[in-house]
């Protein structure tokens, strides 16, 4: 099976872009952000206290997560068969996943249902530590980044998109925040992989940014 990891912060454009190639390619998406955010959903209806180890462990084998594709390819998630999709979305969830996902028992409980996606069908997968931790040996490794303002603008409309209220300050200073959580983090923090190519779409647009990554797939995956 073929495998391409695509890492970076968050509104790199790791998403659109992993989505796109992935329908280009005829791979699966896998959007492991979405199953962080899951979790953090699950632990979060359960009450359950982000500061307790003992209590989130405990927790998670009640947690059946399973990921499936609409005909337009769009990930959903599955939480103990309910679609959350449209419910993990929102700026509490994406600070609830930044906690959980710097515990040891969190990413444990994931990193074999990642690989095990990535084992069963051809993969573009994107999220912080794919091409560090979670598939090491991908054939592509790409690290999505932007400037901090762009990265927060982009985060900006998909919220405004929504029809959510949000401002450009707010936004850009709850993303540093995450970024911070998930660089600092001991255990699979977020960091370019030494074997991976940086594109930093700041100046791109995206058709620029999708060109840019398929040449490079493609030149890869041939040689
Ligand atoms: O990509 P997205 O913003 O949806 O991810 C939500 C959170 O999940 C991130 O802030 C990060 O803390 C965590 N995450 C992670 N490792 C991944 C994917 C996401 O730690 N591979």
């Amino acid at each position: 099976m073929k495998s391409i990891a695509i890492d970076g912060p968050s509104g790199a454009g790791k998403s659109t872009l992993a989505q796109m190639t992935a329908k280009k390619l005829g791979f699966n998406y896998v959007d492991t952000g979405a199953i962080y955010r899951t979790v953090a959903w699950f632990l979060t209806m359960r009450g359950a206290d982000l500061q307790q180890a003992d209590e989130v462990e405990a927790a998670l084998p009640d947690a059946k997560i399973e990921i499936t594709y609409d005909e337009g390819g769009a990930q959903h998630m599955l939480l103990n068969g309910e679609d959350v999709s449209g419910k993990i979305r929102t700026p509490e969830v994406s600070a609830a996943a930044s906690k959980v996902a710097a515990m040891a028992c969190v990413r444990a409980f994931l990193l074999q249902m990642q690989r095990d996606v990535a084992a069963a069908y051809d993969v573009v997968m994107d999220g912080r530590d794919i091409g560090t931790v979670v598939l090491p040996d991908a054939k592509v490794k790409i690290f999505l980044t932007a400037s901090d303002e762009v990265r927060a603008q982009r985060r900006l409309a998909e919220l405004q998109a929504k029809g959510e209220k949000a401002d450009f300050e707010t936004v850009l200073q709850q993303m540093h925040e995450r970024d911070r959580k998930d660089i600092e983090r001991e255990i699979a923090p977020l960091r370019c992989a030494e074997d991976a190519v940086i594109l930093d779409t700041t100046h791109l647009s995206l058709e620029q940014s999708e060109e840019m990554i398929l040449v490079f797939i493609e030149e890869i995956l041939k040689g």
